[in-house]
């Protein structure tokens, strides 16, 4: 059985040019770049190659990229960084719907005496700009907000956003792991300070990823160590992931543009075609404003779960976003933070596409799904649904 995949904003397939890239830096330039002999000295080279390039995609200067683990540290990274260096602001301020990378060290910030404050969005997902302009005052530190959600694709206001957190002289960081590869981006025209992404969400793998620290934004390492990447994150250069990782950004700016147009023309036929055969659906987020890539439908009165599970029997691969919290499954954050009603927020579904997914991938789930959904609708005590 073919592996049909949809479920790249949880990672993606390694291009193979990607592949072909690192693979001399895995078998006989394996050098540590930061040695004295010249074995070693000439994979310091390649290394720099591919900080032009990850900087070229976002617009940066490579002297602002730091190469970090993905994107989970490039966040903790830029927000402990905003911290410490504003030592009298206790504030972070953050959306309803971050990764749990942002989320989850929010709640630790907090333990630890931090005063974090999550800005709601509206029914479909969008920032809620009066709360987020009352948040902000002048003890904030740092605002945090993502380029591009995870689950829904909801694109969000980042300039609008670091232009209120400039006024009351906080730092802005924005999680741009989905949005890097998928999405134009010119951080030179920007007033951004730092920015997060992650190689294995745009076809290089696991465990590389970046932050951008703009020029002049004073940054503390928050992996200590030896003097790798010019002290500010310490560990052995991860050579193969960083050429890796370099590549992959060379193909996205290269292909981004074209890519973009046919992914959305093939997720609109998915999400259009579904909802056409199938009564009570919904689709969650902002559809006049997402990534390219990504939709999230709810199947009403059923759980996401069991539809998953369907799908992978046909070897079909989606993602529900909900979590398993001690045994009973619940809806995720950000279908929660949208007001989301408890019927559509269990049965919802995300396809999220990549440029090796097909017209006949698409046909696949457009026939296999409808009766899939029947039938567990069939056994779902809420269906069909009382009229009011
Ligand atoms: C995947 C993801 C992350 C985490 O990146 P890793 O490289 O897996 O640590 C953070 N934020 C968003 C929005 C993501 O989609």
């Amino acid at each position: 059985m073919k592996t049909v995949y949809f479920d790249n904003n949880a990672t993606t397939a390694v291009d193979s040019e990607v592949l072909e890239a690192m693979l001399p830096f895995l078998r006989e330039r394996y050098g540590n770049p930061s040695s004295i002999h010249s074995f070693g000295g000439e994979v310091a080279k390649p290394v720099e190659e591919a900080r032009n390039a990850v900087a070229a995609l976002i617009g940066a200067s490579p002297t602002e990229i730091i190469f970090t683990s993905g994107g989970t540290e490039s966040d903790n990274a830029a927000i402990t960084s905003a911290l410490y260096m504003c030592p009298t602001k206790k504030k972070v301020v953050v959306s309803k719907v971050e990764h749990p990378a942002v989320l989850t060290l929010g709640k630790e910030l907090e333990r630890r005496g931090f005063k974090v404050e999550e800005v709601p969005v509206d029914s479909k997902g969008r920032l809620d700009m009066e709360r987020l302009e009352e948040i902000v005052d002048d003890s904030t530190a740092v605002v945090s907000v993502m380029w591009a959600n995870n689950e829904t694709g909801n694109i969000y206001p980042v300039e609008k956003v670091a232009e209120i957190a400039k006024r009351h002289g906080a730092l802005f960081h924005t999680d741009a792991v989905q949005a890097v590869g998928k999405l134009p981006i010119d951080l030179a025209s920007s007033s951004i300070d730092m920015l997060s992404l992650s190689g294995h969400k745009l076809h290089a793998p696991k465990g590389i990823g970046a932050l951008y620290v703009r020029r002049g934004v004073r940054f503390r390492p928050f992996v200590v160590g030896g003097h790798q990447e010019r002290g500010r994150r310490a560990g052995t250069t991860n050579v193969p992931g960083v050429v890796a990782l370099g590549k992959a950004a060379e193909i996205a700016a290269r292909d981004m543009a074209e890519e973009a147009k046919r992914l959305a023309e093939l997720r609109d036929r998915l999400e259009k075609k579904l909802r056409d055969a199938i009564p009570s659906t919904r689709v969650n987020g902002d559809p006049d404003n997402r990534l390219p890539n990504t939709t999230n439908i709810s199947f009403e009165y059923i759980e996401g779960e069991s539809i998953l599970l369907l799908l992978d029997r046909l070897g079909v691969c989606a993602s529900s976003g909900s979590a398993c919290t001690s045994g009973s499954i619940e809806p995720s954050h950000v279908l929660r933070a949208m007001g989301v009603p408890y019927t559509a927020a269990h049965g919802a579904v995300r396809f999220s596409l990549s440029k090796y997914n097909t017209d006949e991938e698409v046909d696949l789930v457009v026939k296999e799904l409808p009766p899939i959904i029947a039938r567990l609708r069939e056994l779902s005590p809420f269906w069909p649904p009382s009229e009011k």
